[in-house]
């Protein structure tokens, strides 16, 4: 179905990466950066009438916990065993990373695991390769990798790829809980941000930006790493894929971005392992082990990444 069989992807892997003409970078830059900018641009617009600081913290908060619900939890814990969780814990990540709206856990881990066992080869859900190499077929690609797999009628199978969540009764009745956990995520923003002004515009405004405009704002950051870090970025670790590491996307997506490096050791909970590669999601994970509440932490081993560097 796809020209891009492993045979002639296998020839151009991250150990040689291809260099990518301007005009490709600066039509992807283009596509990526105007949108966001329009949003920036609509703050000041609405600020004192449709947007306050009220809008504002509660958008960050619901952004960091359901965003945080996705790579704690759903990610680096459910998918790939960085760490294991107390069952409070367990429970609290699944409803977490359930308000980011990507769906339920058991559908999430199980997409995200037939990923890494086919990373942008035949059978990987959301390779930007899909189609080949030209510029046409990346650009068709890219729409696939971010939002276009989504739509697919072919399903991941869950009983080959998450049978171990599939065998938890309490990630069953969080999957089953999903339209009510949905239902909460774009309902709490309005009625904290009504008490909180006293006002119906204070809930109107608030369901606007720390509801609509947070999901939609998480999602394309998801959605970025399949798209963009599959794609672009710097790839100093060996990978039989295409990921890279993409610093300005490292704090919006709380250290996801440095992808590359998760291909290469995808058990790590952390991914942003050089020095001043910001990664939220394992300050989480570390806070977590202090409480007690997560143990055995697959922290970086140098001796590992290293063995794992394109140089070494
Ligand atoms: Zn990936
Ligand atoms: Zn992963």
């Amino acid at each position: 179905m796809t020209p891009a069989t492993p045979s002639t992807l296998d020839q151009t892997l991250t150990v040689a990466p291809e260099r990518k003409g301007g005009g490709e970078q600066v039509a992807l830059a283009l596509f990526i950066g105007i949108p966001f900018l329009a949003l920036l641009a609509a703050i000041p617009v609405a600020w004192g009438w449709g947007l306050g600081w009220h809008d504002i913290v509660i958008a960050v908060v619901m952004y960091a916990i359901a965003g945080h619900g996705i790579t704690v939890g759903y990610h680096r814990h459910f998918t790939h065993g960085s760490f294991k969780a107390s069952r409070a814990l367990k429970i609290a990540l699944a409803i977490a990373g359930s308000m980011a709206i990507q769906g339920p856990v058991v559908r999430w881990v199980a997409d995200h695991r037939r990923h890494h066992a086919f990373s942008d080869r035949d059978g990987d859900p959301h390779s930007p390769w899909r189609y080949g190499e030209t510029i046409p077929a990346l650009a068709k690609g890219l729409w696939w990798a971010h939002t276009g797999w989504l739509f697919d009628v072919e399903q991941t199978p869950r009983s080959k790829y998450a049978p171990d969540l599939m065998a938890d009764e309490d990630l069953r009745r969080i999957d089953r809980a999903f339209p009510l956990i949905v239902a909460g995520s774009m309902l709490l923003p309005a009625v904290v941000g009504g008490l909180w002004s006293m006002s119906w515009q204070g809930a109107l405004t608030a369901f606007f930006w720390a509801s609509l405009v947070r999901v939609s704002l998480l999602h394309h950051v998801t959605w970025s790493i399949n798209s963009i870090c599959h794609t672009i970025g710097e790839r100093p670790f060996k990978s039989r894929d295409r990921s890279g590491n993409v610093w300005w996307l490292a704090v919006l997506s709380m250290g996801e971005s440095w992808h590359n490096l998760h291909h290469a050791d995808p058990t790590c909970a952390r991914h942003g392992v050089e020095k001043g590669q910001v990664d939220s999601t394992a300050r989480v994970i570390w806070a977590f082990e202090r409480l007690g509440w997560a143990t055995d932490v697959r922290w970086p081993v140098a001796k590992r990444i290293d063995a794992r560097r394109i140089s070494a």
